[in-house]
């Protein structure tokens, strides 16, 4: 792209949907890094130097759903299967307060036997010693369990829709449909919590046109969290001989949502981290302001296999807990201590 002509999107505060897919469509080395350079000063000026753990403890690998990109589809019997007891879900997140950690995030698949109340049960007994956030990460589940989830003190729900392509997304979902998805992002943000979406970059099909689609929609619903991850193929699904998602497209993607949401919170994620040994510091150079480490505890960490040969896996969780304090102070930057709330809306703002 000629020089002026970037130069002149770098500096506007909002983008149409072709200046987003011009940037996303850069290929020259130093385009690229002047548009890292300018995400890295926006998230520096919008979210600050801090860097936000966010703990995660993966609670059940079990998904009554099928959708082609992910290896804890149903249909995926080489799965081992577990759902971690209330308790030691309990003993984890205490745990991970101890480290400094003051967001908890409770992953699973659609695991229906992880019901209204054992969730509810599992939020309450957490929050009531601690101010610790508390996220969510189940999947499509019941407006009235959102309702519950929040009373009992949940403070945000992660719900990706991957692909903003209605056809698209009902043929990677398997039939589910992205009005519903859209839908319940509205009606959790309406109950007053925050939202986490994302996209995954290089899906089987997706056009950069339809990534800068879904940037779009992350700003038409005010998203408070949004995730670029990388495809990677699972063995076991549909998808399993398709090539890996670009890095570099990755990155691009984290840096134009930068600038496109200013103060949005966006992870580096670890699907980055496990194609690229430094996949972590070059989504922090780039935007992202957020790191989502993996604290389930053995035995069941090995088992939570969206794709295959996740970094971190097979190490002890506290151990990588170290090593990821390194890696951050490292590149200059600081673990934050706080909840790390939405920027977004000063209303959600507990510190
Ligand atoms: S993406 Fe989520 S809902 Fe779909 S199969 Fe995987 S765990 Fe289940």
């Amino acid at each position: 792209m000629k020089n002026e002509k970037l130069e002149n999107i770098l500096s506007k505060q909002n983008f149409s949907k072709e200046e987003v897919i011009d940037l996303l469509n850069l290929d020259e080395k130093h385009d690229i890094e002047s548009l890292f350079r300018k995400a890295d000063q926006v998230r520096k000026d919008f979210c600050g130097e801090e860097v936000h753990l966010r703990g995660v403890i993966e609670i059940s690998n079990h998904c009554d759903q099928n959708c082609l990109f992910c290896g804890l589809r149903d249909d995926n019997f080489t799965v081992k299967r577990y759902r971690m007891e209330p308790d030691e879900i309990i003993e984890t997140a205490a745990k991970l307060v101890k480290l400094g950690i003051y967001t908890i995030v409770l992953k699973s698949g659609e695991d229906r036997k992880l019901d209204t109340d054992i969730i509810a049960h599992i939020i309450y007994s957490i929050k009531k010693s601690t101010n610790v956030a508390i996220t969510l990460s189940l999947g499509e589940r019941g407006l009235d369990e959102y309702k519950t989830w929040k009373i009992a003190g949940a403070d945000r729900y992660i719900l990706r829709h991957e692909s903003c392509d209605s056809t698209k997304y009902a043929y990677y979902r398997n039939k589910k449909t992205h009005t519903n998805r859209i839908q319940q992002l509205k009606y959790l943000k309406r109950l007053g919590y925050q939202i986490g979406d994302g996209t995954l970059i290089g899906l089987p099909l997706q056009t950069i046109d339809e990534i800068a689609d879904d940037m779009l929609l992350f700003q038409e619903m005010d998203t408070d969290m949004i995730a670029f991850s990388p495809f990677i193929p699972s063995p076991f699904t549909p998808f399993q001989n398709k090539p890996a998602g670009s890095i570099e497209l990755t990155l691009k993607a984290i840096a134009v949502a930068r600038l496109l949401l200013k103060n949005v919170h966006i992870p580096a994620t670890t699907a980055l981290d496990s194609l690229d040994p430094k996949g972590k510091e070059k989504g922090l150079k780039c935007g992202a302001n957020i790191l989502m480490p993996n604290y389930t505890p053995y035995p069941y960490r090995e088992s939570y296999r969206i794709y295959p040969n996740r970094r971190d896996s097979n190490s002890d969780p506290f151990d990588s807990h170290k090593m990821l304090v390194d890696r951050i102070s490292n590149i200059g930057r600081d673990i934050s201590f706080s909840r790390g709330d939405s920027l977004r809306n000063s209303s959600f703002l507990h510190l």
